[in-house]
């Protein structure tokens, strides 16, 4: 029987993340790569979300890799379609597309400690065999439709933002759009410029900004192409500016008073009616739920054939939306602006580690790793976005640029001492997550507002507790000696070493 070929390095997930690994590990001197990717091309999120207005509510200059510059963004926040030309690019400039196995689904990965070998089996009937695994599906990869009231009855067309139906026109169209998060704010703006009507059915209003958006000018975009420094040097302003944020969004100071006054000014401005603005105001902190981002969806709102409805939504019907109020609004379509079924307890497939252990039964409770990176009992394994890692007042591209060079660091020691595997210890992710949880409740997060940050009961495994800049500090550092290192013989000694 022929042997299945070990793999260096298995990389779950051909998105902004994945590919990015791929191409830092490539630097390493890392080849002997796989990919996996269930759909059939790269992109991630940034190919799932196509719907009408989907764009970036952080600068790209900033939402992007430092190792990877695109000096012809065309505008400060560009549209959906510029940032997945872009991750194609990236594909192709770096000559990822051999390595990728589209259309292939992990099923489950397990990790055999006598070889160190982790084992993915996938929708197909192959295996893929590699010494250490990069995991980054994604929090934000699923979606469903929500578990509303009589949700089966309705009879109209049902399209969830992120997998849009692009067959179905809304020109002229009864639509209901469900949802006032970060998608809905920028899919309304456009929906009500064809459609005959739009409803927007909001459960909480959420803080609203605008958005300082320009064009950047041909001549810039050829200053940055010929002088990567200059562009290097906006890309710094950025990370700074926003860094700033985090005295007013990540903690409850003075500066958080500012940033709602900041919000009331911009409701007063752009909206005139004094009922409609009470009911766009919100009660929380700002910061706890993500910000909104949006120069257009007030006046959006405000539109002849736009009206928001607040009453709660007692059920769907076969014609459309039954508020509480007893009103039946009929809908020719409902659009599902209602987020993601994210991965708070590990990814959507058994992960196997040390013993049998079973990563979902270990997280069951609380998701946890050692620096959101390493979880103890799943050895050589190396998570993307993992528990307690995202910025609410930074690019994700940077927290995620950390977990690269973080994992990078892992991976290349592991292949470099020829280790069978490398494992956290208990105590170093345990006295961590007391660390994290600690600093979290002093948090905007936790001030009380209902999120996708949170689990049912409260818990916060979602977020990083701290700046960007101690984020990647802490991820700089692989200390050799937080891990137990296993040599195909015997114990190997502790050393630490700087990513
Ligand atoms: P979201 O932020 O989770 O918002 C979902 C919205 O749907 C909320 O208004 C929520 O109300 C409402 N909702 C959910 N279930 C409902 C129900 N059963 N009945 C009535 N209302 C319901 O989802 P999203 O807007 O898709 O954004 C998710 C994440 O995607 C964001 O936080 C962000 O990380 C990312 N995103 C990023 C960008 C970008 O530009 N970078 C753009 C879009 C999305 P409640 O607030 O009351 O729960």
């Amino acid at each position: 029987m022929a042997q299945t070929h070990i793999h260096d390095t298995l990389i779950v997930g051909a998105g902004f993340t994945g590919l990015g690994a791929a191409i830092k590990l490539k630097k390493s001197g890392v080849d002997d790569i796989v990919i996996v990717e269930r759909a059939d091309d790269v992109g991630g999120t940034w190919r799932d979300n196509t719907y009408p207005g989907v764009a970036c509510d952080i600068p790209t200059m900033l939402y992007s890799f430092s190792f990877a510059r695109n000096p012809a963004w065309s505008r400060m926040y560009p549209s959906g379609g510029e940032i997945r030309d872009h991750i194609r690019d990236l594909t192709d400039q770096h000559d990822l597309r051999r390595l990728i196995r589209f259309g292939t689904e992990v099923t489950g990965l397990s990790f055999a400690e006598d070889t160190g070998v982790w084992t993915a089996t996938t929708n197909g009937r192959r295996k893929i065999c590699a010494r250490t695994v990069v995991l980054a599906s994604g929090p934000l990869a699923d979606h469903s439709l929500p578990d509303i009231r009589g949700i089966e009855t309705y009879k109209g067309t049902k399209i969830h933002s992120a997998s849009w139906n692009h067959d179905f026109d809304v020109t002229g169209k009864r639509i209901g759009v469900i949802g006032t998060g970060a998608s809905a704010v920028q899919l309304v703006p456009e929906l009500v410029k064809d459609a005959a009507f739009v409803k927007v059915f909001q459960r909480t209003p959420g803080w609203v900004l605008p958005r300082p958006d320009v064009g950047i000018p041909d001549s810039v975009q050829q200053l940055f192409a010929k002088v990567p420094a200059a562009q290097e040097l906006t890309r710094q302003a950025l990370f700074w500016g926003h860094e700033a944020c985090a005295a007013a969004l990540v903690w409850n100071t003075p500066l958080t008073g500012l940033v709602s006054a900041l919000g009331r000014a911009h409701l007063r401005l752009r909206i005139k009616d004094k009922w409609l603005r009470r009911q766009l105001t919100p009660d929380f902190t700002p910061g706890c739920k993500r910000m909104l981002i949006s120069n257009d969806y007030y006046t959006a709102l405000q539109k002849e054939n736009c009206k928001l409805i607040d009453w709660p939504i007692a059920t769907l019907s076969p014609a459309g939306i039954r508020t509480s109020d007893g009103i039946e609004h009929h809908l020719d379509a409902i659009v599902f602006a209602t987020g993601y079924d994210v991965h708070l307890s590990g990814p959507p497939f058994p992960v196997t580690g040390l013993g049998g252990r079973s990563l979902q039964q270990d997280w069951a409770a609380h998701a946890e790793a050692h620096k959101s990176a390493s979880v103890h009992g799943y050895p050589n394994l190396f998570l993307m976005t993992g528990p307690n890692s995202g910025p609410g007042h930074n690019s994700l591209l940077v927290y995620i640029e950390g977990q690269i060079d973080y994992a990078v660091a892992g991976i290349t020691t592991i292949l470099a001492q020829n280790l069978r595997y490398l494992d956290v210890r208990a105590d170093v992710q345990r006295r961590y997550n007391a660390a994290i949880q600690q600093r979290l409740t002093k948090t905007t997060w936790m001030s009380g507002c209902s999120s996708w940050y949170l689990t049912a009961d409260g818990f916060n495994a979602s977020m990083y507790p701290g700046l960007a800049t101690q984020y990647l500090r802490q991820m700089r550092q692989f200390r050799f000696d937080d891990y137990a290192a296993v040599a195909h013989g015997a114990h190997v000694r502790a050393v630490s070493s700087t990513a």
